[in-house]
């Protein structure tokens, strides 16, 4: 569910959102009210999504588009459309959620002791965090700084793993700083589920179960792209393909179609072999339905400034970050200027499974 737009980022909310709505309204609420329960819950998200708003913000200035950001039960999760592999730019990501709880700790402490000395209300937690303003500015004070402490636990997906990773990344490679962060995460996964299992408390079990498999995950997106990083586009392009003349209608391609599995067709000039556009398959078998059988190809086709480019040389990790970030499935491939054919996101999984089979 959509709430709105800010600095350019679609901000969203998971409906069992509603749910926590209405268990902190009772459950934070106290003898003030499920009113005042309601307050404190949706603030404690406001600052779950300035949190997120850091990290956007930082991703940002790095160039990294952002494509929203979703409130989630269990706290937020903005998502960029790459992470940097830069350890110093990930290290300036990572903390900047964290980084805007502790600024806002540190603007809220003043303003409590200011308003608990003027009103002579002594500063045990008990006597602050009586419902009202003090109470409010209170629990966002110690909300800021649980966010902030459970965030740098140095375990992935949390922000401290990542934190980790990229001081590590300053000695080692990439890959041997995600290795090392990773089981480091997981030992302390371990320890925490087994904490919560003895001592009762079923939600860090949960999370630490989480935390665990959440290091398995990044290790294996980490060695896929080193994998991906060594083979050229050159390597996954099929050489066989049928290329298209604008002139050809959706019944010919229809006919080719028949004998040939091909996804994607590149439609080229007849005379500069110049790309005009792709039509995929799904696109042809869609005006099939439509008894568009004489529509030329042109008609329903991509346009090739609307494909995005790659070049021969590119490594297949690199493809694949082109891919993602401009939300296509195909890619075309130039030599310099000339057209070499395309390259989609399942080529890329086929050189991939290809050479990540384990040799027997
Ligand atoms: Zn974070």
């Amino acid at each position: 569910m959509k709430l709105g737009r800010l600095l350019g980022i679609d901000i969203k909310m998971h409906l069992t959102f509603v749910l926590i709505l209405l268990w902190g309204a009772f459950n934070y609420g106290g003898n003030a009210g499920p009113l005042y329960g309601l307050l404190i819950t949706v603030s404690l998200f406001g600052l779950v999504l300035l949190h997120e708003l850091g990290h956007s913000l930082a991703a940002m200035a790095y160039g990294i588009t952002v494509r929203d950001i979703t409130l989630l039960p269990i706290g937020g999760v903005a998502r960029l459309e790459r992470m940097p592999k830069n350890p110093l730019q990930e290290l300036v990501v990572a903390l900047a959620g964290p980084g805007v709880n502790v600024l806002l700790a540190l603007l809220l402490l003043p303003v409590i002791f200011g308003l608990a000395l003027s009103q002579e209300i002594s500063l045990s937690p008990r006597a602050l965090m009586q419902p009202g303003v003090l109470g409010l500015l209170t629990f966002l004070l110690s909300a800021n700084l649980s966010l902030a402490v459970f965030n740098m636990i140095p375990a992935f997906p949390l922000d401290g793993g990542r934190v980790f990773r990229a001081i590590l990344g300053f000695f080692v490679s990439y890959e041997r700083a995600t290795q090392i962060a990773v089981i480091t995460g997981r030992v302390l996964a371990v320890g925490f589920g087994a904490l919560g299992l003895f001592t009762g408390h079923w939600m860090v079990a949960a999370i630490a179960l989480l935390v665990f498999m959440a290091g398995g995950q990044e290790s294996k997106a980490v060695a896929a792209s080193s994998l991906l990083r060594r083979l050229r586009v050159e390597e996954a392009l099929s050489p066989h393909w049928v290329t298209l003349s604008p002139h050809t209608t959706i019944g010919q391609v229809a006919s080719i179609m028949m004998n040939n599995n091909q996804p994607d067709f590149a439609v080229l000039d007849p005379l500069s072999r110049r790309l005009l556009g792709i039509a995929s398959s799904g696109h042809v078998a869609h005006a099939m339905q439509e008894g568009r059988w004489f529509s030329r190809i042109t008609e329903i086709m991509e346009h090739a400034q609307h494909v995005p480019t790659i070049a021969l040389n590119a490594s297949l990790d690199e493809a694949q970050e082109k891919l993602a970030e401009t939300s296509s499935r195909v890619a075309a491939v130039y030599d310099g200027l000339h057209f070499q054919g395309l390259l989609s996101i399942e080529d890329i999984y086929r050189a991939f499974r290809f050479v990540s089979q384990p040799a027997v």
